[in-house]
């Protein structure tokens, strides 16, 4: 009897766990049930070989219709040629050999089925097309067509076909599965009982069975469902826990202040706040006036305005006596906070200087490349308490920055931070923990905020503030190049009239491995993309001349940057040449050209940042996405949807349907996505759904899991794998 902690080498041997352990990481009972099949076939069905790509690797199942043997002309040898087809298609197999030594020809006749895994190349006969091939592909018959099996059921029965991997052969999986399922000895089942009723959903055992092994389809779809919402079931109680465990948690409570800095701020402003800032704001203020931490993440459309209310915020702290940290993910993005918060806030904020109102406080910039004295004042200013308010990158995170009592930590763009950097920040506290706020402005799904950011509360800003103008938006396109001519026309128009342009390339392109974190070069034989360094000569020279033209990306100092966008805030340029360094947050409304060059080499949420730096006044933006994708291409029909909404919900559910869950998880919590393997955020948001409320109730009524310890045990295996990837990482 094999559990699931059970080495595989106990219940397979040592030469096939060594093969597992080597070719797939498997190690233990429980990490081969879990490599599902990727999917499955039926006898009766052929694999369709047109789609067949160069250099994949393939498992297919097809018919052999010819095969032919002959003697090698130059070398000595010999080699059998057997060509399968799918019906249609055709691919064709070769094993080379010795006349005489072993050859797979008596299992190959014509007419006979098989599963054949391996690599596919392309072979090009010296006359004819090209064709793809397979070069000493495993194989396994599976059935010759002339079996006397009734045919109904021979052609019904499904057969699972494991992800091919080099040097594995192609049974071994399979086989090695059988064993393990036919020796397996269960705990009882992590999931309640009474859940399973509620649920509709199979025992454990027989789910592990039916994914492997399946009589039936019906057998397959209900073991599938049961793994599934596992999967869901468990990461949401290790959600549900963590907020419970959160909730619970001390924190000072600060309570808005009447007269305060807060009250006279708003007082001041120059716009009447947005509905949806106003209650977005309430639920903030009483969050902060809790004996425990605000958890909660604000999601607004890129302009909607979360500045200002994260700013409302930050002044209720201030007013409480506490200090609060803004965290930005760029370096431009710090200095644009800090210089558009000291300026939103006058004399409120210039304690200590000559002309501070009395109840002002201190606004402090603090970021990796402040020079010594600079940053030693900054983090004198932070430890001290002089400084209310502390505007940073992730420099604040590090570990000699102190704050006298940090309140209030708002996380902005979050979706450059992972969870691991919020939690850094609040173990500055001591004795408890300030109150948190992120924000994003990439839309959530709706599925990845109960997951990723399953631990927060969330708000939405649904609407813009008004008097806010539309951005048009139009792909300007290799066929028509009069487009692009125009393009350059209408700069130099908006130019005259006074108003800014962004021109963003994807990458530097002065030297190699630079920055841009646009999309890939992708395809094999396409150019790379256009780099502003090479950019910069022919606006200088021809298409803009005379406009006043800054540049700003990564690899500048600094203090580059900061005079950079000072100048462009200013006004004292007309033109910022830029990298995708100012895809989030960058605000000069007098801005209202945003022309993208290899648009294509953007994804889709960021094209709609990057959009977003314009109309952000009341004068009306434009955007053009310039591409030499050709129509009705992937690339085009991507574009061509960033062109048809603004509605930056729409996009980023398009966004998720194209990528891979990993990317959407993000880098730093990649971690999550190894656990969940037959869950997608793209299409089980009813599973999520149903697993949170389940998973929340559970834990009310048992926080400590003390009645469920198999669930307990699954958890704990969990967040191991959790922690073991994060320290990887680090
Ligand atoms: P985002 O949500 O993308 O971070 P910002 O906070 O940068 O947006 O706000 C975008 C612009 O809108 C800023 O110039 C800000 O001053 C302005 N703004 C914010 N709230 C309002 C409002 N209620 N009415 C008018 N303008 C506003
Ligand atoms: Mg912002």
């Amino acid at each position: 009897m094999a559990n699931l902690d059970e080495p595989l080498r106990k219940v397979l041997g040592d030469k096939t766990a060594k093969v597992l352990a080597k070719g797939l990481d498997l190690h233990t009972v429980g990490d081969l049930l879990h490599h599902y099949p990727r999917r499955y076939a039926h006898r009766g069905e052929l694999t369709p070989l047109s789609g067949l790509q160069d250099g994949e690797h393939v498992t297919v199942m097809a018919e052999v219709v010819k095969v032919q043997g002959r003697t090698l002309t130059r070398s000595p040898g010999y080699v059998l040629e057997i060509t399968v087809t799918d019906g249609t298609g055709e691919l064709k197999l070769s094993f080379f050999g010795r006349k005489g030594s072993y050859i797979p020809e008596r299992d190959l006749s014509p007419g006979t089925r098989g599963l054949f895994a391996g690599k596919i190349s392309t072979y090009r006969p010296r006359s004819g097309r090209e064709q793809r091939q397979l070069t000493h592909p495993q194989y396994k018959v599976v059935a010759a067509r002339s079996a006397e099996q009734a045919a109904q059921e021979w052609a019904d029965e499904i057969i699972p076909i494991y992800p091919s991997t080099k040097g594995l052969d192609i049974e071994t999986i399979g086989k090695s599965v059988g064993m393990v399922l036919d020796q397996l000895e269960l705990p009882a089942d992590p999931v309640p009982a009474p859940l399973l009723t509620r649920r509709g959903l199979i025992p454990l055992a027989e789910a592990y069975e039916g994914i492997h092994r399946p009589k039936t389809w019906d057998e397959l779809s209900r073991a599938r469902k049961r793994l599934k919402w596992d999967e869901a079931f468990v990461l949401q109680v290790a959600l549900a826990q963590r907020r419970r465990a959160a909730a619970a948690l001390p924190a000072k409570p600060r309570p808005p202040v009447v007269g305060g800095i807060g009250s006279e701020f708003e007082a001041r402003l120059p716009f009447d706040l947005t509905k949806g800032q106003r209650e977005v704001g309430d639920e903030i203020a009483a969050d902060l006036s809790l004996a425990h931490p605000m958890h909660r993440l604000l999601q607004g459309d890129v302009g909607a305005g979360k500045t200002v209310v994260a700013l409302r915020a930050m002044l209720q702290v201030v007013d409480g006596g506490g200090q609060a940290a803004l965290l930005a993910p760029t370096e431009v993005l710090a200095q644009q906070h800090f210089r558009s918060i000291t300026g939103m806030l006058g004399d409120l904020g210039q304690a200590g200087q000559i002309g501070g109102a009395d109840n002002a406080t201190r606004v402090t910039l603090l970021t990796g490349s402040l020079g010594a004295k600079a940053r030693k004042a900054a983090l004198l200013d932070a430890a001290s308490g002089t400084a209310g308010i502390v505007v940073g990158t992730h420099a604040l995170l590090q570990d000699n920055v102190q704050f006298a009592d940090l309140g209030l930590v708002v996380v902005d763009e979050q979706h450059r931070f992972g969870v691991e950097q919020r939690d850094a920040l609040r173990e500055k506290v001591s004795g408890g923990r300030p109150h948190v706020l992120v924000m994003t402005a990439t839309p959530i799904p709706r599925t990845v905020a109960m997951t990723v950011f399953g631990d927060l509360e969330t708000s939405v800003l649904g609407q813009l503030p008004a008097g806010r103008s539309e951005i048009g938006t139009h792909v300007v396109p290799p066929e028509r190049p009069a487009f692009l001519a125009r393009t350059w026309e209408r700069i130099r128009e908006e130019a005259a009239q006074g108003r800014q342009i962004y021109i963003v390339c994807p990458r530097i392109g002065e030297q190699e491995g630079d920055e841009g974190d646009a999309a890939p070069a992708g395809e094999e034989g396409r150019r790379s993309p256009l780099g502003i360094m090479e950019l910069l000569p022919m606006l200088e020279d021809e298409l803009l001349s005379g406009l006043r033209i800054g540049v700003l990306h990564g690899k500048l100092h600094p203090d580059e940057k900061d005079a950079v966008m000072r100048r462009f805030t200013d006004g004292d340029l007309d033109v910022l040449l830029a990298t995708t360094v100012i895809e989030v947050g960058v605000d000069v409304p007098n801005a209202t050209v945003m022309v993208i060059m290899d648009a294509d080499r953007f994804g889709v949420s960021q094209l709609h940042q990057l959009r977003g730096r314009v109309g952000r006044g009341s004068l009306h933006g434009l955007c053009l996405l310039v591409t030499d994708a050709e129509p009705g291409s992937k690339a085009r029909e991507r574009l061509d949807a960033v062109a048809s909404t603004t509605d930056g919900f729409k996009l980023s559910r398009l966004d998720l349907e194209q990528r891979r869950e990993g990317d959407v998880l993000g880098a730093t919590q990649a971690g999550r996505s190894s656990s969940l393997r037959l869950l997608t955020l793209q299409r089980d948001e009813d599973v999520i759904k149903d697993a949170r409320e389940e998973a929340t109730a559970l834990v009310d009524q048992d926080p400590g899991l003390d009645d469920h310890p198999g669930l307990a045990a699954e958890l704990a295996t969990l967040l191991d794998e959790e922690r073991a990837e994060y320290l990887e990482k680090t």
